[in-house]
């Protein structure tokens, strides 16, 4: 159950009305929530940005063809909702709530839910923090996961509880109240066996979900590279409808020859998998 305390908060990069870039809804008009703060490093990532909570920093909430608006960037779910009803040019629209990692924001996220009236809520996650998704999952209507391979990650970091404690936060205790405030204390995963376990825990999940995974292909691996994820959805959830991107070239990291993309989506579907390639609409757009 959410928790009832009016002390839920998370910090709000940005809210803005646009097109969605990736998954099953690609090209549908949503709202996006960008929610700060993610201990993951993938090598590709377009918004590190988000990585820190800083809460000095505003959130930036823009109407189309309106100028910027600042606000305290530490929102309740009630303020974050009033801030995505004024940036939808017309009708309401389903919520993208995205990141950095929105999972470490549970009780945002569980909060948020009855505030947005008849709009589907849909998370963009990594699926890092299984334990966190399973307390979200009754409160969002689509999961978009991210399938990562533990290659293409960096060392993960903390975050860093003092930029949130500076506002009056403390580090997660079930039986604090307090806790509302604070990023979940799950950790991230650091080896290929972590990965692994929190990739199935993840997939396990969404199984019966409505949902869909997404797998970045780069350039430089092999085709064969990719297997290890495909089998795991294979196996967990065969239902899921993956979709593989090729990796725009971006900060060092260069996309997949076109035969070996071919190679990786006929791996993919030798095993079963409903499969499809979309590029990376979001960045064709210039959508953060
Ligand atoms: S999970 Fe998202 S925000 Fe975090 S590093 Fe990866 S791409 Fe960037």
């Amino acid at each position: 159950m959410p928790r009832s305390s009016s002390r839920i908060v998370a910090p709000v990069v940005e809210v803005f009305a646009s097109f969605q870039g990736e998954g099953l809804f690609v090209g549908e008009a949503q709202v996006f929530l960008r929610l700060a703060g993610c201990p993951l490093r993938c090598r590709w990532c377009d918004t590190p940005g988000s990585w820190g909570m800083r809460v000095e920093k505003p959130a930036r909430i823009q109407r189309d063809g309106e100028a910027v608006q600042h606000e305290d960037r530490l929102a309740s779910p009630f303020k974050a909702a009033l801030w995505i009803a004024s940036v939808e040019p017309g009708e309401p629209r389903t919520v993208s709530v995205t990141g950095g990692e929105p999972l470490m924001w549970p009780h945002f996220i569980q909060a948020l839910k009855p505030m947005l009236g008849a709009r589907r809520l849909h998370l963009e996650t990594a699926g890092a923090h299984p334990e966190a998704l399973g307390r979200v999952l009754e409160f969002v209507d689509h999961v978009s996961m991210d399938l990562k391979l533990p290659a293409d990650m960096d060392e993960p970091v903390e975050l860093d509880p003092a930029e949130l404690e500076a506002a009056g936060a403390a580090p997660e205790d079930d039986d604090d109240e307090a806790s509302t405030l604070a990023p979940i204390n799950e950790a991230a995963p650091r080896t290929p066996e972590a990965w692994a376990m929190a990739r199935r825990r993840s997939l396990d999940l969404i199984r019966d979900h409505d949902a869909c995974v997404k797998v970045v292909v780069s350039g430089g691996r092999s085709p064969r590279a990719y297997d290890e994820l495909f089998e795991d959805v294979a196996r967990r959830a065969p239902d899921c409808p993956v979709f593989i991107a090729p990796a725009t070239p971006i900060g060092g990291v260069s996309a997949p020859e076109f035969q070996d993309l071919v190679a990786v989506v006929e791996n993919a579907r030798d095993l079963g998998l409903d499969v499809r390639v979309l590029p990376q609409v979001h960045r064709m757009l210039g959508i953060a």
